[in-house]
């Protein structure tokens, strides 16, 4: 039986190429250097899959920053804006071009935007959202597919199997950034350059192409559904001898399995991790020679896998299909997996029993095709690994399961409305019109990591680490008292990452050492995996947040992660449903909330920022997610008494379908992400007369221009044609931590002094 990947991480065990690409952006290394160390990885890469024995392996599935980037640079797709950065800078080339439109140009006197940016699909990987005009031309543009199968191919000779997003997921992840023109109509256009594209890799050898289409999971119009049908025809008549593989991941097919299975290809991945009930009916409407890929890995999660189950789905497929029609396969790419179990030392042995990093799943997926031509002692092992982790004691804490089932309504419910707590806000603080504030951190440099990782060293004493953590938490005071912000933060120099902070601290939770997984461009999260039952052995945030309120007599907020957002970013039990252990969480948070309250902090930020990403892909199964996910922020904020100040921040993303629960989720302030979009987003919160306080972001923290406190005032001329000015309040677009302090500085500088100028306009 065939076995395959569908993509691998790319970022390098060491993160050798989030550090390259800095390096590049700083100007501390060339193209050269950057090149060997892109050129490095890949080849890594490969030749690890090559040694697990995977029968197809992904290539062109390497990129700098993104692979929806690539291949808008792929398909001619640069706005006009960018331009520039080639004709008017001698010594840039293309690789300026692609990282000028992720993250924007501001030297050699060209201030360019980046980008917009928003998260693939369901997860917390970020990509560059491709532009469309009206008159939109395509045309081959890059050498890049072309560049890495050839280098591929040399060392995997027929294995290597070039990836590349689909063309009609393509267009339907893009945007029309014109009036008048459906992008879907593009298609007409599209496809030829497709047809070319995979020509020439078959020219090159290719024998197998892999075209990513997850649009096929999403509810689709039937234009969309003629799309796909008039795309893969096209592709079908245009290229010859090479086999096309459409690969969907993240959820089912649904309606659209006989639209799938009757695309003029080779063949079909499904994912069965996540819908691993599709298989009946894909099995049952397949035509006689389509092969089918089955998504049996979880290319999402870092548990091991359970053999008898994925062997059942797989057997299945075979009774019906035959050996020779079946493909193994990962449930979806694997780049949003951690690389590598052997690097985590650290682990308890029995929790570690349990769990699988991209390099151990491929052993699993060879495994699999080994087990099935009957090698199987090989599930012994993966039997007992399974049946310890369902009766461990570190998983099952009966105290925890009886405080989530006793939970009551009025635990999730705030005393008051809101008009009644606004009034009672509005005297207690007094702010201005246009209060400013931020989402919560402030750079955090080298210094600030050094400090850490030499705390871990042992080079640091924890008090002289905590010294120094004191200092940074006093200046970023200072300065914001001396710029005139309304509302403070600490900075949370003490928090690596707003999630892995937390896990740290909360029972149930494991944390990695090197379990690193891109978010976009070169950064990279960790996310801790929540292996048990979650409960708060003590408090977690209290100590900072005491300490930087006793510095100012200014409001000093506090700054928490919810549940859905902690849940959302970590790896998640599967063998409960997400939202009892959303519940856990959020118990764990509404009880370190009435702890700051206790220590007299009056607003407390309980940051969801991962909210809209959690949301099923189909609409039919939204509602239930969202009530579970409102009424764990419910919870969290449900004890505090009126006075006390409750905001929220959530990063962007549409939030136009789903307006209704985030005012149902009732916190006194939410601020939003909207800077990139011009604020269009804000129109969803208009027409829904959003009733509660509202912060849109009027800075683009994602790329390190600064914004002129002009723009920023028109965009809150903007805000204030669209919602009450007396709801509005004035901050970026989230945390500051991926900054830099001048241009952090200066942006803040030109965020405030722009309150001050709409607050006389209005
Ligand atoms: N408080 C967090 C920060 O500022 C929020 C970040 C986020 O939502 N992504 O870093
Ligand atoms: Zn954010």
């Amino acid at each position: 039986m065939l076995t395959q990947n569908l993509g691998y991480p790319r970022i390098g065990s060491q993160r050798q190429l989030k550090k390259a690409c800095e390096q590049y952006w700083a100007g501390k290394i060339g193209q050269d250097e950057l090149n060997r160390v892109a050129r490095t990885i890949k080849e890594e890469n490969w030749q690890t899959q090559l040694d697990t024995g995977i029968g197809l392996i992904p290539c062109n599935d390497f990129s700098f920053y993104d692979q929806t980037l690539d291949m808008s640079l792929l398909l001619g797709v640069i706005p006009q804006r960018y331009s520039p950065v080639l004709t008017q800078v001698p010594g840039n080339s293309e690789i300026d071009l692609y990282f000028a439109m992720a993250r924007g140009y501001q030297k050699d006197g060209l201030d360019i935007t980046a980008m917009e940016m928003t998260k693939w699909l369901d997860t917390n990987y970020h990509y560059i959202v491709p532009e469309f005009k009206a008159g939109q031309e395509f045309a081959i543009s890059s050498e890049k597919v072309f560049g890495e199968y050839q280098a591929a191919n040399k060392l995997l000779g027929q294995r290597a199997k070039p990836v590349l997003l689909g063309p009609v997921s393509y267009l339907l992840l893009g945007k029309e950034k014109e009036q008048g023109f459906e992008r879907i109509d593009l298609i007409k256009k599209l496809v030829p350059i497709y047809v070319d594209i995979i020509n020439r890799l078959k020219r090159l050898g290719a024998e197998w192409v892999q075209l990513d289409e997850p649009c096929l999971v999403l509810d689709l119009s039937a234009k969309e559904k003629d799309a796909f049908n008039y795309a893969y025809h096209c592709i079908a008549n245009g290229v010859s001898g090479v086999k096309l593989l459409v690969a969907t991941y993240f959820d089912a097919l649904l309606d659209n399995t006989q639209l799938a299975v009757n695309l003029p290809v080779k063949a079909l991945h499904i994912d069965l991790v996540r819908a691993p009930e599709q298989l009946d009916e894909v099995l049952a409407l397949i035509p006689p020679n389509l092969r089918l890929s089955v998504g049996v890995v979880d290319g999402r999660n870092v548990w091991k896998n359970d053999y008898v189950r994925s062997l059942n789905l797989v057997n299945k497929a075979v009774e019906k299909l035959g050996a020779d029609r079946v493909i193994i396969a990962p449930s979806c790419s694997l780049l949003h997996c951690p690389i590598d179990l052997e690097l985590e030392t650290g682990i308890d042995p029995e929790i570690r029993n349990w769990v699988a990093f991209a390099r151990q799943k491929l052993d699993e997926i060879a495994e699999l095709g080994q087990i099935t031509r009957g090698n199987t002692a090989l599930l012994d092992a993966n039997r007992r690994a399974m049946e310890s982790r369902r009766s461990s004691q570190k998983v099952h804490k009966q105290a925890v399961k009886s405080r989530v089932a006793a939970i009551s309504e009025t635990d999730t419910a705030r005393k008051s409305a809101f008009p009644v707590r606004q009034e009672l806000q509005h005297e207690r603080f007094n702010f201005p019109l246009f209060p400013t504030t931020t989402i919560g951190s402030f750079p955090q440099t080298e210094d600030i990591r050094q400090l850490r990782a030499r705390l871990k060293k042992g080079d640091l004493t924890i008090e002289q680490y905590e010294k120094a953590i004191e200092e940074a938490t006093i200046d970023a005071i200072r300065w914001q008292e001396e710029i005139g912000i309304d509302v403070l933060v600490h900075g949370e120099f003490e928090r690596n990452d707003m999630v892995e902070y937390f896990g740290e601290q909360l029972d149930g939770f494991l944390f990695t050492k090197n379990g690193w997984v891109q978010s976009y461009g070169s950064r990279c999260v960790k996310p801790p995996v929540i292996y048990g039952d979650v409960s708060r052995p003590q408090d977690m945030t209290v100590r900072w947040t005491k300490f930087a309120a006793a510095q100012t007599t200014r409001e000093m907020k506090g700054m928490l992660t919810g549940p859905v957002t902690i849940l959302q970013w970590s790896f998640v039990r599967d063998d409960q449903p997400r939202e009892i252990t959303a519940n856990q969480i959020a118990l764990a948070i509404r009880d370190e909330v009435m702890a700051l309250e206790e220590a007299g902090i009056s607003i407390i930020q309980i940051d969801e920022a991962a909210i809209r990403e959690g949301l099923p892909l189909r609409k039919a199964k939204r509602p239930h997610y969202l009530d579970w996910a409102v009424r764990a922020f419910r919870i969290t904020a449900g004890g505090v008494r009126d006075e006390t100040q409750i905001h929220t921040h959530m990063c962007y993303s549409e939030f136009n379908d789903i307006i209704e629960h985030i005012a149902a989720m009732d916190a006194d302030v939410i601020t939003i992400e909207t800077s990139r979009s011009q604020m269009e987003l804000l129109q969803a919160f208009a027409h829904f007369e959003y009733p509660n306080e509202i912060g849109p972001g009027v800075y683009d923290i994602h790329s390190p221009r600064v914004p002129g406190t002009g723009e920023m005032v028109s965009l809150l001329a903007r805000a204030a044609g669209l919602l009450p000015a007396r709801n509005l309040w004035v901050n970026p677009d989230c945390g500051l931590k991926t900054r830099k302090w001048p241009e952090t500085k200066a942006a803040i500088v030109n965020m405030v002094a722009a309150a001050k100028q709409i607050r006389e306009l209005i």
